[in-house]
């Protein structure tokens, strides 16, 4: 049995990292993906056990004091945590897994588990950042401003992770990050 890896995205918000990870899924239908607890409202189109656990603030309490969580952060004001158990069975069976975490919770991820593999996902600019905040057209004005202030802090963070990946043409990061996972996989 081959040795399972974490694959940990991260990136600035709108840069395109779900996009991306749904891409991804399809290149490789074997890699698990952590599903992770959160206690914002969901987005339109975003479904219950598929996108995120979506959970109120008392409960999600309760999984940090129980034990549940890999790790877990507050981000642009609402929490966000990675379910421990499905991770641990992934590696126990051998199996890849991709995390999409804020880099709080990637550094946490790296710390406890080194075998990860960072990886960094960053739009072309600022001004391609928001310009894809805005098309997405889920966030309210409010939410856009406070991921912008969050994203000068997030790209500093960039030298923690083994790689990074600009997404500049989508088909062209898709590439380059599958290159990357079928490299880290062997
Ligand atoms: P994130 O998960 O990083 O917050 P999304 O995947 O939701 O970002 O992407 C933000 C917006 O940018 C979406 O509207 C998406 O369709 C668009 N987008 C993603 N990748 C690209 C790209 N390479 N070029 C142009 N627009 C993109
Ligand atoms: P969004 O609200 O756009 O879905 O996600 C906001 C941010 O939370 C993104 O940077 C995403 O990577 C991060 N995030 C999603 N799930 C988790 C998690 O389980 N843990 C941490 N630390 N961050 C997460």
């Amino acid at each position: 049995m081959g040795k399972g890896r974490l694959f940990v995205l991260s990136a600035p918000s709108g840069a395109g990292k779900s996009t991306l990870i749904e891409r991804i899924r399809s290149v490789f239908p074997e890699m698990l993906y952590s599903i992770s607890c959160t206690t914002r409202a969901p987005r339109a189109g975003e479904r219950e056990g598929v996108h995120y656990y979506f959970l109120d603030r008392s409960r999600f309490t309760q999984l940090v004091h129980d034990d549940g969580l890999l790790e877990w952060k507050e981000v642009h004001g609402n929490l966000y945590g990675t379910p421990v158990e499905p991770v641990v069975a992934a590696l126990a069976q051998g199996r890849h897994m991709i995390l999409d975490l804020d880099v709080e919770g990637a550094k946490e991820v790296f710390r406890k588990i080194p075998s990860s593999v960072g990886i960094f996902i960053k739009a072309p600019d600022m001004a391609e950042l928001e310009r894809r905040l805005r098309a997405r057209g889920s966030d309210s004005e409010e939410s856009i401003s406070t991921r912008l202030v969050n994203a000068q802090k997030e790209l500093q963070a960039e030298p923690l992770f083994a790689y990074t990946v600009v997404n500049h043409d989508l088909d062209d990061a898709v590439e380059e990050l599958s290159s990357i996972i079928t490299q880290e996989s062997e």
